[in-house]
C-alpha cells in the first residue's frame, strides 16, 4: 500500500497561555500544500512494526519507537485488536523540523496505509480519534484542504474556502524545535496578558472571497516573533520576500521554514529564483494548496 500525505503550513496560528499541563491553547487555520512524503506499507510477520527512511534529513529521523508513523501503526493495531505487523518504508521530501508537520503527516499516512493493508476498514470518525492521540498536527493531516484547529490543534472543523494559492518555501540550514520555540513565546509574553486564542474573522473572509491579494495581508502567526528571536537571520529572508512582491509571508508553524505567497504561478517561479540566489536558504521549493490530506495511491 502506497500513500502521498501531504505538508501543512499554518495560514493563521493563535496562540494562547500555557495550561497548567504545560500545553498552549491555540486556534489555527491550517492549509495542505502540494509538497509530499510517501508512506508504504508491507506486510510482516505477526507483532512487528518496522521502519526505513529515505529522502529528506533521512539521518536524522528516529527508526524506533519514535518514528510518529510507526507509533500510528501501533496505535491502530491497538485500537482495532489486529496482531499483523507492517513493514513501513517513508520517502520524506518534507523538511524535517521545519514547521511543516513532516512528522505528523507520515503519522497521518501510516494510519491510511495500516487500515488498508490490515482490512481495517476504519470510519473517518475512528481514524480522527486514533490520529488526535497520536499529535497536534495528525487530525489534519489525514483531512487535507484548508481547515481550523481548535484545542491543540487537533479539533478539526472545515473552513469554507474558495481557490488555489501559490506559496514558496524557503528553508534554513537547521530546523528548530517546536517545544523550545514555545518557551521561548512564553518568555517573550511573561509579564503581559495572554488573550485566548482565536481565528481571525479577516483570515476566514479572505479564504471565502478567494482573493490572494486580501490572504496575503491577513497571513498572521504568533510563534513568529519567537522562531526570529531564536533565528535573527529569518527576518532577511522574510524581508527578502517583500522586496519581490510576496503578497504576505510568514514563518510556517514554529519554524524555521518561511513561506511566501505569490500572485501566480509566474510570480510564484521569480520569488524562488530570487530567494534561491540570495544565498539566505538552504533551498527553495514551490507548491500550491489547498491539497487533500493523506490518500492511498496504490
Ligand atoms: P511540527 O510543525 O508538527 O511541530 P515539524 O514539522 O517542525 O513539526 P517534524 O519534521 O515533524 O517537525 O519533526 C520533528 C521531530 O520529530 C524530528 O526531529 C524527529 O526527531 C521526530 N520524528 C518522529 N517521527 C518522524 C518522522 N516520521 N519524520 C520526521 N520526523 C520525525
Amino acid at each position: 500500500m502506497t500513500v502521498r500525505t501531504p505538508a501543512k503550513i499554518n495560514l493563521g496560528l493563535s496562540v494562547g497561555a500555557p495550561q497548567l499541563d504545560g500545553y498552549h491553547p491555540v486556534a489555527t487555520v491550517y492549509q495542505a500544500i502540494g509538497l509530499y512524503d510517501e508512506v508504504k506499507a508491507r506486510p510482516a510477520p505477526s507483532g512487528d512494526v518496522g521502519v526505513v527512511v529515505s529522502g529528506e534529513g533521512e539521518q536524522s529521523v528516529p527508526l524506533d519507537e519514535d518514528n510518529l508513523a510507526v507509533r500510528a501503526a501501533r496505535a491502530l493495531a491497538d485500537a482495532f485488536h489486529v496482531t499483523d505487523g507492517v513493514a513501513l518504508s517513508l520517502h520524506k521530501t518534507i523538511a524535517l523540523s521545519g514547521g511543516l508537520a513532516g512528522g505528523s503527516s507520515d503519522a497521518a499516512g501510516a494510519l491510511v496505509a495500516c487500515d488498508a493493508l490490515w482490512g481495517v476498514q476504519a470510519s473517518r470518525a475512528e481514524l480522527q480519534a486514533v490520529a488526535a492521540g497520536l499529535g497536534s498536527d495528525v487530525p489534519f493531516c489525514l483531512v487535507g484542504g484548508t481547515a481550523v484547529g481548535t484545542g491543540r490543534g487537533e479539533r478539526i472543523s472545515p473552513v469554507l474556502a474558495r481557490g488555489s494559492y501559490e506559496w514558496v518555501l524557503a528553508y534554513a540550514d537547521d530546523g528548530l524545535s517546536t517545544p523550545e520555540v514555545y518557551s521561548e513565546l512564553d518568555r517573550i509574553r511573561a509579564g503581559e496578558t495572554v488573550d485566548e486564542p482565536e481565528v481571525s474573522s479577516e483570515l476566514m473572509a479572505a479564504l471565502r472571497s478567494g482573493d490572494p491579494y486580501s490572504l496575503g495581508l491577513c497571513l498572521n502567526n504568533d510563534l513568529q516573533r519567537a522562531a526570529l528571536r531564536l533565528r535573527p537571520s529569518l527576518a532577511r529572508t522574510l524581508d527578502l520576500g517583500d522586496e519581490f512582491g510576496a503578497l504576505g509571508s510568514l514563518v510556517s508553524g514554529s519554524g524555521p521554514t518561511c513561506v511566501f505567497l505569490a500572485s501566480d504561478e509566474d510570480h510564484a517561479v521569480d520569488l524562488a529564483v530570487a530567494l534561491s540566489s540570495s544565498g539566505l536558504c538552504r533551498s527553495v521549493q514551490r507548491a500550491s494548496g489547498p491539497v487533500p490530506g493523506a490518500r492511498l495511491v496504490t
